[in-house]
C-alpha cells in the first residue's frame, strides 16, 4: 500500500513538474516572440517591434495612435490642429475664444507639443523655432518644389518668425498666435510620437520594444534576453560604413542631418532642410549630423535640430550646461565627436576619427 502511494505521488510530482515546466517554457516563448508593425506615416516609414504577450494588440493600438497624432499635428493634413492654427483660426482673441467655446479648440497633444517646443526654443535661444513654416515653404521644403528664395522675400517672411509670440493658456489649453504666424512641428513631432507610443506599450505591459520612426529610434527596456539594444548610427556622407554602434536601454536615439533632405540649387550648391532661424538659410554650422541620446524623445528630437543649427562649439557649451542628454556630432571634415557619458556605450566604426568631449572644458 505504502509503495503504491509513493509511486502515485512520484507520478503526480513528475506530471505537475512537467506541466509547470511546459507552461513556463511556453510563457517564455511568448515573452520572446517578436511582433512587428510597419506603417507609412508622417512622411516616412515606421517599423515598430515589440516583444511579449501583450505586444501584438499593443502594436495595433500604436498604429491607430500614430494616425491620430498625424491628423492633429500635421502641417499638410486638412483640418489638423496645426492647419487650423495656420489658417488663422487661433490668431485673434475673439475667434480663438469662439472656437474653444464651440469645443473646437486644439487637442491636448497639440497643446503639450507646442508647449514643449516653445520651451526648447527658449532653452536653445531660438535655434529651434516652430514658427519657421512660411520660410520653409518659400524654400519648397514642404512641397518638394525647391527653389532658392530671394533674399528680400526671406527677410520679409522672417518678420513673422518668432516662437516667443506663441501664447499658451494652461488653464484652457488654448493657443493664440499673431496674425500671419504659421507653425510646423516637423522638428519635434516624431520624438513626441515616440514618447506616446512608448507610454502606450508600457501601459499594455510590454517591457521590451524598439521603435524606428523614420530613423528616429526609441527603445523600451532592453532586448528580450536582457542585453542592451544595439543601434547603428548612419554615415551622414552616404557611405556604407556606419559611424558606430550605440548600446542603449530605455532611450531615444535621434539624428538630424543635412543629408536627410536637400536639393541642389541652380548654382550647384546643396541646400538642406534644417534652417537657421536667424537668417532663414540652411544652417551652415560645419556639422553634417547630430545624434542626441536621452530619455525624452521630444527633447532629443528638438535638440538634434537645434544643436545642428548651433554648430559644434555652441552645442558642446550647451551640453555642458544641460547634462541630461548625450550626443554624437559629425563635422564636415569627417570627424566624430562624442560626449563623455557615451564612453562605455558608443563604439566608433572602423575608419572614423573619433574624439571624446569631456564634461569640463579644462580651462
Ligand atoms: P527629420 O525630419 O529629417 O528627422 P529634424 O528632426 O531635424 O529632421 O527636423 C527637420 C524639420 O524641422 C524640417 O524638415 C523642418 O520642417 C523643420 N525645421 C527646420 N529647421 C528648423 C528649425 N531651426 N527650427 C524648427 N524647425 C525646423
Ligand atoms: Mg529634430
Amino acid at each position: 500500500m505504502r509503495r503504491r502511494i509513493f509511486a502515485i505521488s512520484v507520478v503526480a510530482v513528475v506530471l505537475l513538474g512537467s506541466t509547470i515546466f511546459l507552461t513556463v517554457m511556453s510563457e517564455q516563448r511568448k515573452a520572446q516572440t517578436a511582433y512587428m508593425k510597419d506603417l507609412f506615416a508622417m512622411d516616412t516609414f515606421f517599423t515598430l517591434q515589440a516583444y511579449g504577450p501583450g505586444a501584438e494588440g499593443a502594436l495595433e493600438l500604436c498604429a491607430r495612435r500614430v494616425q491620430e497624432l498625424e491628423n492633429r499635428l500635421s502641417v499638410t493634413v486638412e483640418g489638423s490642429d496645426i492647419r487650423r492654427i495656420n489658417q488663422g483660426l487661433f490668431s485673434d482673441e475673439e475667434m480663438a475664444d469662439a472656437k474653444i467655446d464651440a469645443d473646437a479648440g486644439i487637442a491636448e497633444d497639440t497643446f503639450l507639443l507646442i508647449k514643449a517646443a516653445r520651451e526648447l526654443g527658449e532653452e536653445t535661444e531660438g535655434a529651434l523655432d516652430i514658427t519657421l513654416y512660411p520660410v520653409l515653404r518659400e524654400w519648397g521644403f514642404t512641397t518638394g518644389d525647391y527653389k532658392v528664395p530671394d533674399e528680400e522675400v526671406l527677410w520679409e517672411l522672417l518678420q513673422k518668425v518668432d516662437y516667443t509670440k506663441i501664447q499658451l493658456d494652461e488653464e484652457r489649453q488654448s493657443v493664440l498666435v499673431p496674425a500671419g504666424t504659421e507653425l510646423d512641428l516637423g522638428a519635434v513631432a516624431k520624438g513626441y510620437t515616440g514618447d506616446c507610443l512608448t507610454e502606450l506599450l508600457k501601459e499594455r505591459g510590454v517591457t521590451s520594444a524598439m521603435l524606428d520612426l523614420g530613423g528616429n529610434i526609441q527603445v523600451l527596456g532592453a532586448k528580450p534576453d536582457g542585453t542592451p539594444w544595439r543601434i547603428a548610427v548612419k554615415d551622414p556622407f552616404g557611405g556604407s560604413k556606419m559611424i558606430g554602434v550605440l548600446e542603449v536601454v530605455d532611450k531615444a536615439v535621434i539624428t538630424s542631418g543635412s543629408y536627410e533632405r536637400y536639393f541642389v540649387g541652380e548654382d550647384g550648391k546643396d541646400y538642406w532642410h534644417i534652417l537657421d532661424p536667424s537668417d532663414g538659410y540652411p544652417a551652415d554650422s560645419g556639422l553634417v549630423s547630430v545624434t542626441v541620446v536621452g530619455e525624452s524623445g521630444v527633447k532629443c528630437d528638438g535638440l538634434s535640430t537645434a544643436l545642428f543649427v548651433m554648430g559644434k562649439d555652441r552645442a558642446v557649451e550647451f551640453w555642458r550646461q544641460h547634462p541630461e542628454f548625450e550626443m554624437i556630432l559629425v563635422t564636415e571634415d569627417g570627424k566624430v565627436y562624442f560626449t563623455q557619458g557615451l564612453e562605455d556605450s558608443f563604439e566608433c566604426g572602423k575608419g572614423w576619427l573619433a574624439e571624446e568631449i569631456p564634461e569640463s572644458s579644462g580651462d
